[in-house]
């Protein structure tokens, strides 16, 4: 796991912290919890994009980029991470927004992180749900091309196989601090979407033959599909990396997408207990969209007893919490009293 052999920029906060959730544990009663704080990463407020973004970027400047193209949801963590990144290397950026939801609502399309966006100095062009999104960003590549630009598309998630070395990057960090403190960890649990996180975790983690399981839970696709496409970019990131891509076998990719509810972006009543759950036991903010999905798939599977006492799980937080604010009306809280 020699990553240094790729471009890379270092503009990361890291490692970032594993911390015990000793009250969430004892609240839920089920394994040790564990929380890898990705959601604290540095850049405008941090999450799992970052990691992604420092060999994405490395990459775009390799080819003397002087604009980045992204794309994602409305509230799409992945480009304002893209647009802080791009502000401090100085490129123009430009972000495609998909409206997946069909929420109108100032707070869904102004707020959280399309203010960000913005602040970073982006441009933001909305497209509607189910648009080819990867065409478009080319239709706007092509015409900044014809304008003599050279621009670097990014692409959704930054999930493709330079992405993915974040995440390969991020299993050997975790071995590590795991090793340090002799901590065995039996599991490692976090949300999947665009794959590249989980399809790099768990090239690193087999890579190493560290024996721990890595399980996605789903917030968009189907399991079958989900897990296809993580598995995919896992093959496709090991032959990248000149590792033999069977490193990766079919069975250690692992998604349960039944945390979804009536699909991506829209609230679940898991979620917003998952939310205050890890707000009121710990003090940390996930997400409506990603990880309070995510944790609250977790929690599910430890009320089933999916878990041993005394296991060690590891919840990777991927960050989102910004998003928060575009949702200001799911979590039924009480206001002033
Ligand atoms: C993008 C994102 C994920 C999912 O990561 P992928 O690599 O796209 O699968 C999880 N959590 C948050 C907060 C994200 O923004």
């Amino acid at each position: 796991m020699h990553l240094s052999k790729f471009p890379r920029l270092h503009f990361a906060h890291l490692p970032t912290a594993l911390e015990p959730m000793p009250r969430l544990s004892e609240a839920l009663g089920g394994p040790n919890l564990w929380i890898k704080r990705d959601d604290c990463t540095g850049l405008s407020s941090g999450g799992n994009k970052t990691r992604k973004l420092e060999f994405l970027m490395a990459d775009a400047q390799l080819k003397k980029a002087d604009v980045i193209i992204t794309q994602g949801a409305t509230q799409s963590n992945h480009a304002r991470q893209t647009t802080a990144i791009a502000a401090k290397m100085g490129l123009e950026c430009h972000i495609l927004l998909e409206d997946r939801t069909g929420y109108e609502d100032d707070a869904y399309v102004l707020n959280g992180n399309v203010l960000f966006n913005q602040l970073h100095g982006a441009t933001i062009a909305k497209r509607a749900a189910n648009t080819d999104m990867n065409a478009e960003m080319e239709v706007i590549a092509q015409k900044l091309r014809d304008d003599g630009r050279n621009p670097y598309i990014i692409p959704g998630g930054g999930s493709n196989e330079i992405g993915a070395l974040g995440y390969v990057n991020a299993a050997v960090e975790l071995i590590t601090q795991a090793n340090d403190r002799s901590l065995q960890i039996d599991h490692l649990v976090h949300a999947t979407g665009s794959s590249g996180t989980q399809a790099g975790l768990v090239l690193g983690m087999e890579g190493m033959n560290s024996g721990i399981p890595v399980y996605g839970v789903g917030v968009r696709a189907p399991k079958q599909k989900q897990e296809e496409m993580v598995f995919s970019l896992a093959q496709r990131t090991a032959d990248f990396m000149g590792m033999d891509p069977d490193v990766v076998k079919r069975e250690r990719v692992v998604a349960n997408s039944d945390y979804v509810g009536d699909g991506y972006g829209l609230p679940t009543e898991a979620m917003v207990e998952a939310v205050k759950l890890m707000a009121q036991y710990e003090g940390i903010l996930l997400d409506p969209v990603y990880s309070g999905k995510g944790f609250s798939g977790l929690v599910d599977l430890i009320r089933k007893g999916h878990f041993k006492k005394g296991e060690n799980v590891v919840f990777l937080h991927t960050g989102g919490s910004v998003s928060l604010c575009g949702y200001p009306d799911v979590f039924n809280l009480p206001g002033y009293i």
